[in-house]
């Protein structure tokens, strides 16, 4: 299966099949619009969701990628509610790593009240680092992304910096809208996502809240753990 995914540019790692639209998909629209190309791995079917067939909501991540502009999207089948950063599940990451080849990284931060956001976030940060060492599985050539940038699902927290993400924020709503067995009203009581009865209401106030923040409509925040490099302030704070 890995050999027919193309290199990509950007690999956006989520626990669940909603996890990347949430945090980062203006981002991920925006980028692929200007013509990086854009990878999607979920790393579970999300089968423990109190809504939603793994099968239905595989069709939703489909489409919702469509809608971002990704070039793929691939599932790892991890276990949903007890996913853990052994060793297996962490090669299997770095497997897709090294055959596609990012220069950057995306996963979610490492704080969160859902345990497997906070195990996703661990166990793509062991698999940026393996896929650089050359003697583990040398039969895939060794290769380590420039960067990883955590995004926020559950909280928000001290971030590095702040995406304009406002030409793109319909893309985005339509991405998330597309798991609609997650965020649709089905005729049921509103689903609790990411803790809360509004899910949509707190994702958008959030993503305005960042975008006022640097004087946008909207925004995504990222964290990074290395200094980010700047070549000129100027271009950035310039009159
Ligand atoms: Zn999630």
């Amino acid at each position: 299966m890995l050999e027919k995914l193309e290199k990509v540019d950007i690999l956006a790692f989520g626990a669940h099949p909603d996890d990347v639209e949430i945090g980062a998909g203006g981002f991920l629209a925006k980028e692929a619009a200007l013509g990086y190309k854009v990878g999607i791995v979920d790393l579970t079917r999300g089968e423990m969701g109190t809504r939603g067939t793994p099968e239905v909501r595989a069709v939703e991540a489909d489409s919702a990628a469509q809608i971002l502009g990704a070039s793929w999207r691939i599932n790892l089948g991890l276990p949903d509610g007890l996913l853990i950063a052994d060793h297996e599940s962490v090669m299997k990451a770095a497997r897709v790593i090294r055959t596609v080849k990012p220069s950057i990284i995306i996963t979610p931060y490492w704080d969160d009240r859902h345990p497997d956001h906070v195990s996703a976030s661990r166990l793509v940060t062991e698999a940026h680092f393996k896929s650089g060492l050359k003697k583990l599985e040398p039969e895939i050539d060794s290769f380590r992304p420039k960067t990883i940038l955590y995004y926020f699902l559950n909280r928000m927290d001290d971030y590095s910096f702040i995406v304009d993400v406002s030409d793109y924020y319909s893309k985005k709503q339509e991405a998330v809208q597309a798991h609609f067995s997650q965020f649709g009203n089905n005729g049921l009581k509103p689903l609790a996502v990411l803790g809360v009865k509004v899910p949509l209401q707190f994702i958008e106030s959030r993503d305005r809240l960042w975008g006022a923040q640097i004087g946008k409509a909207y925004g995504e925040a990222f964290l990074v753990r290395n200094p980010v490099p700047i070549d000129d302030p100027m271009k950035i704070w310039g009159a």
